[in-house]
């Protein structure tokens, strides 16, 4: 008898080429699967919590300073466990150093990037799922260059333990501090790599020193709206926010805009979200990126507003960032202004995002790990 291995609904559908694996990593495994490791290299299954604890509750990356490990095999343990996975390329900052985007190298060569952003109450960091993207918005830089590959759960973790390093250190504007919350709004499609993200979010908020203790509710896991992946993860028990890429209310617009839209309509998409907000009693965030005389009508404004109202949702008005290539721009002031008015008057709460991190490529779709940034980027940090 033959059997195939268990698949999410989105890697059925958008499975990316196969590739040589990142190297295992402690992230990757729950705690029963690293004790199991360890066995398997001839150590102590005790050595699983030590090493988790200076990963997930220590922030160490120096095996000289676990010294509760014996000297003799520090190095090999933390090689075995602990592999680099992720190599910085490049750090740009901006908001006074309060905005730090950084470029990393994957053990391949593929490149990805995540940002953090501190606001006086929060810290986030916004990372990739995936070295590039399948998904081919238009307007995204991320789907120009299409897919590499997935993300494996340590890569995607390591990019919030790296800024959790940078902030325990001071080594971020406005002196130490912790990562707050987890944005999957870097590069990438997250439900597309069901499973890599999932174990993720379960390393982000398994309790610390087994994960980083961060609460689920600060995770956001940002989709296109790729139904059977959110169906799933509703099933999850998990209390992680769903943000939903929207950008039309209109089956013909969003055909175009999210092509994966010709899969999902609209209306399947939104009741899926209903779904999810009604298991998990969590808010769907709406993300709309507000395009010049594209989506930005009156008549639009009100058909978002008449299939959103009432229900447990919030709107993410997102003025469209540049990226290179795109003959799009943002929503005149005036329109962006009558937009907010026509959803509050169907009593849908809205937000406009801030556009932090457009001076270095690093807001919303502005991802695109390019490597020509090297040569061409200002002010890379000291
Ligand atoms: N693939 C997921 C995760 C990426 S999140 C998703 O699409 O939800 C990145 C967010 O930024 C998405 O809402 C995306 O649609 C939006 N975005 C992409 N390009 C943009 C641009 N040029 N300006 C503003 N927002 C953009």
């Amino acid at each position: 008898m033959t059997t195939t291995p268990a698949q999410a609904p989105g890697e059925l559908v958008f499975a990316a080429p196969r590739r040589a694996k990142p190297p295992r990593h402690l992230a990757d495994l729950d705690p029963a699967a690293r004790r199991a490791a360890l066995a398997e290299l001839g150590e102590k299954p005790f050595r699983a919590a030590q090493l988790s604890r200076h990963y997930f509750a220590n922030l160490v990356d120096d095996p000289a300073a676990m010294t509760d490990l014996p000297a003799g095999n520090r190095t090999e343990l933390a090689a075995a466990m602990l592999p680099t996975l992720l190599t910085p390329v490049r750090e740009l900052t901006c908001d006074a150093g309060t905005t730090v985007k950084t470029l990393w190298r994957l053990f391949d060569g593929a490149l990805v990037e995540s940002v953090l952003m501190r606001y006086p109450n929060r810290i986030t960091m916004c990372v990739s799922s995936q070295a590039g993207c399948g998904m081919n918005c238009p307007f995204c830089a991320t789907g120009q260059a299409g897919l590499t590959r997935n993300m494996s759960a340590g890569e995607i973790v390591e990019q919030v333990v790296a800024g959790a390093r940078m902030l325990r250190r001071g080594q971020v504007a406005g002196g130490p501090g912790r990562v707050s919350n987890v944005v999957f709004m870097g590069m990438g499609e997250p439900l597309a790599n069901y499973r890599a993200v999932l174990s993720a979010v379960r390393r982000l908020t398994d309790p610390s020193p087994d994960g980083l203790g961060l609460s689920q509710r600060s995770i956001t896991v940002s989709t296109v709206g790729l139904v059977p992946a959110i169906d799933k993860l509703a099933a999850e028990g998990l209390n992680v926010t769903l943000a939903v890429s929207l950008h039309a209310p209109d089956d013909e617009l969003r055909d175009t805009l999210v092509p994966v839209n010709t899969r999902w309509k609209v209306a399947e998409v939104l009741d899926a979200a209903w779904s999810y907000a009604a298991t998990t009693k969590r808010r769907i965030s709406i993300e709309y990126a507000l395009i010049r005389d594209i989506n930005d009508q009156a008549w639009r404004a009100d058909l978002l507003g008449r299939l959103l109202r009432g229900r447990l949702v919030h709107v993410n008005l997102i003025p469209l960032n540049p990226t290179s290539g795109s003959k799009w721009t943002a929503s005149r002031p005036g329109d962006e202004r009558a937009f907010v008015e026509t959803l509050e008057q169907h009593s849908v709460p809205v937000t406009v995002r801030d556009t932090r991190g457009r001076e270095i490529d690093g807001a919303c779709g502005q991802l695109a790990a390019d490597p020509e940034q090297l040569v061409t980027a200002a002010e890379p940090v000291g």
